[in-house]
C-alpha cells in the first residue's frame, strides 16, 4: 500500500458539478424521508436514486412521492433515479391474537393457512397454499430469523412445529423457509399489477424480490414486453435465495442490475456465508459490467443514533472496497430518526475508502469478455492517467460504454453524454458516472468521416462541457466513442482533447 495522498485523489475537474463521490448512494423512502423537505435535503446531502418499497404504503402513496422526486430533482437540475421494489412473494405472519405472541424454546405451536389466529399457540400465514410446498424436518425462520422453529409434522391445511428459539413475534412479521420447494416464490399476481402501475408512472429501475433464476427476469422482459414495449426500466434482480447464489452468474447476464440483499439472504443462508456471497456476486457483477447495490442493515444502529458504529462503517467501506457500485439505505432513511446523517456518513466513507483504491492505482475489474468495447474502455482509462485528463467522456445511447469504463475503476470523472434523461437517470446507480443530456444530433459523434467532422465533434463536446458546467476552458478531456450500433459505420474513437473557450 502506498500513502502517496498526491497520487491518491483524482485529478480535479473543473466542473463543481461533478460529485467528488463515485460511489452512488440509494435511499429508501418512507414516513421519515417521503416530504418534498426531506426528499430535497436528502438529495442535497448526495442521494442518487430513490427507492420505493412496494410492500408497503399504497401504490397511489408511491405515485405521490415519485412526483415530489421528479419536482425537487428538476428544481435543481440533478439526476435522480427512481427504483420501483416490488416484494415477490414474502411471506408473512398474519394477525395474531392481541397483535403479538410470546414463544418458548421447546414449545409446539401451529403455522395455519389463514389470515388470523383462532388459538394462541397459532401463527397464521397469509399465503393460501404455502404448506404444501414447506416439507417436514424444514426450518422456519421468523422475524427477520430471530425466532427459529422445526416443522415436526404436516396436516392438511397446518404445519405442527417446534420452537428451536423463542421470542417475542409481531403480526406482518416477515417468514423465511429456506427449504422451500423450488417454484413457490416466483413473480406474484401482485407484483404484475405493482409493476404496470410502475411502467405507466416511468419508473427507471425496477428490483425484482426472491429471483430464482435467470429465467424469472425474462419472464419480467416478456411480461414488459407484452404490456408495454415501450417500457425499458432497468431489472435489477435482488439476490436472497439459495437458489439465487447457486445460480448467480447466469442472474447477472440476463439482468441490467443487481442488489445483495443482504437481509433475507442471511436468513436464507447461513450469516457466516454473506461477506463471501456479497464478494463473489460484486466481482462476478464488476466482470460483466452489470451495476450491483449492496443493501440492508448499512448502518442498522443509526435508525435511532446519529453516529455509525465503527463495525458499520467498516461494512460500508468493504463494499466499496469489494466494488459495489452502490450503497443502500433502507430503515435508516425510510423510518430512522437521521435519514440525511446517514447519507452523509456514507458519503463521507466511500469517499474515504475510494481513496485507497486509487491509491492502490486503480484497480481495474477483470472482465468477463473481450469485445472491442471492452479494451476501448480499458484503453480509455489507462490513456487519462497517462495524460492526466481532468475529465473521461463518453457518449452513449444504450449506457453500455459508460458501465465498462466505470468498471475500470478510474479515479479521472467519467461523463456520459445521453441522448435521453431516463437512461441518465439509470445511470445514477452507476459508479462514478455523471450524465449529461446531450440531445445533439448523434451525426455529430457517429457521423462517416467527413474531415471536419472531428473538429466539429471536439467543438460541440467542449462547448456542451462548459455551458452545464462540467469542465473549464483548458482542461484536458478523454474522449472514447465505440462504433455505432445501429449503422455500424464508423469505428472506436480515442481521442485527447482540450476544452476550448467558446470563440
Ligand atoms: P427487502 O429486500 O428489504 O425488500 O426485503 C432487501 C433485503 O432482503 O435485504
Ligand atoms: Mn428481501
Amino acid at each position: 500500500m502506498t500513502n502517496n495522498r498526491t497520487d491518491a485523489s483524482p485529478p480535479r475537474a473543473g466542473g463543481s458539478k461533478i460529485s467528488p463521490r463515485k460511489t452512488k448512494i440509494v435511499c429508501t423512502l418512507g414516513p421519515a424521508s417521503d416530504s418534498l423537505e426531506m426528499i430535497e435535503r436528502l438529495m442535497m446531502a448526495g442521494m442518487n436514486c430513490a427507492r420505493l418499497n412496494f410492500s408497503h404504503g399504497t401504490p397511489e402513496e408511491h405515485k405521490d412521492v415519485m412526483n415530489r422526486v421528479r419536482k425537487v430533482s428538476s428544481i435543481h437540475g440533478r439526476s435522480i433515479a427512481i427504483m420501483q421494489d416490488l416484494p415477490g412473494a414474502k411471506i408473512r405472519v398474519g394477525d395474531l391474537k392481541g397483535g403479538a405472541i410470546t414463544l418458548r424454546r421447546g414449545e409446539v405451536v401451529s403455522i395455519t393457512s389463514s389470515r388470523e389466529s383462532a388459538a394462541d399457540n397459532e401463527i397464521p400465514i397469509r399465503q393460501k397454499n404455502l404448506i404444501e410446498f414447506v416439507p417436514v424436518g424444514a426450518s422456519v425462520f421468523l422475524s427477520d430469523g430471530l425466532i427459529r422453529l422445526k416443522v415436526i409434522s404436516k396436516d392438511p391445511g397446518k404445519l405442527k412445529c417446534r420452537c428451536l428459539n423463542g421470542g417475542r413475534l409481531l403480526s406482518g412479521k416477515g417468514v423465511n423457509i429456506p427449504e422451500l420447494a423450488h417454484g413457490f416464490k416466483g413473480f406474484t399476481e401482485q407484483d404484475q399489477k405493482f409493476l404496470e402501475f410502475g411502467l405507466e408512472h416511468g419508473v427507471d429501475l425496477v428490483a425484482i424480490s426472491f429471483v430464482e433464476s435467470a429465467e424469472n427476469i425474462r419472464h419480467v422482459k416478456r411480461l414488459i414486453e407484452k404490456t408495454k414495449p415501450d417500457a425499458t426500466p432497468w431489472l435489477v434482480s435482488k439476490i436472497e435465495r439459495k437458489e439465487a447464489v447457486r445460480n448467480m452468474s447466469e442472474i447477472v447476464a440476463v439482468s441490467d442490475a443487481v442488489m445483495v440483499a443482504r437481509g433475507d439472504l442471511g436468513v436464507e443462508n447461513p450469516v457466516e456465508d454473506v461477506p463471501i456471497i456479497q464478494k463473489t456476486l460484486i466481482s462476478e457483477c464488476n466482470r460483466k459490467a452489470v451495476p450491483v447495490i449492496t443493501a440492508t442493515q448499512m448502518l442498522e444502529s443509526m435508525v435511532t443514533n446519529p453516529r455509525p458504529t465503527r463495525a458499520e462503517a467498516s461494512d460500508a467501506s468493504n463494499a466499496v472496497l469489494d466494488g459495489t457500485d452502490a450503497l443502500m439505505l433502507s430503515e435508516e432513511t425510510a423510518v430512522g430518526a437521521y435519514p440525511v446523517e446517514c447519507v452523509r456518513t456514507l458519503d463521507r466513507v466511500a469517499r474515504s475508502s475510494e481513496s485507497w483504491i486509487f491509491s492502490n492505482s486503480g484497480r481495474g475489474n477483470g472482465r468477463a469478455s473481450n469485445l472491442a468495447n471492452d479494451a476501448l474502455a480499458g484503453s480509455a482509462v489507462s490513456l487519462s492517467r497517462e495524460v492526466a485528463a481532468n475529465l473521461l467522456v463518453c457518449p452513449t445511447m444504450s449506457g453500455g460504454l459508460a458501465r465498462r469504463i466505470s468498471r475500470e475503476r478510474p479515479s479521472v470523472p467519467l461523463v456520459a453524454l445521453t441522448y435521453s434523461s431516463e437512461l441518465g437517470r439509470k445511470l445514477s446507480i452507476v459508479w462514478g458516472a455523471t450524465c449529461l443530456d446531450f440531445m445533439e444530433n448523434p451525426e455529430i459523434i457517429w457521423g462517416a468521416g467527413r474531415s471536419s467532422s472531428i473538429e466539429l465533434l471536439r467543438k460541440t463536446i467542449g462547448s456542451k462541457l462548459i455551458s452545464s458546467g462540467l469542465a473549464r476552458a483548458g482542461e484536458k478531456v478523454v474522449l472514447a466513442r465505440d462504433t455505432f450500433e445501429e449503422t455500424r459505420q464508423t469505428g472506436d474513437l480515442l481521442l485527447t482533447m482540450e476544452v476550448q473557450a467558446k470563440a
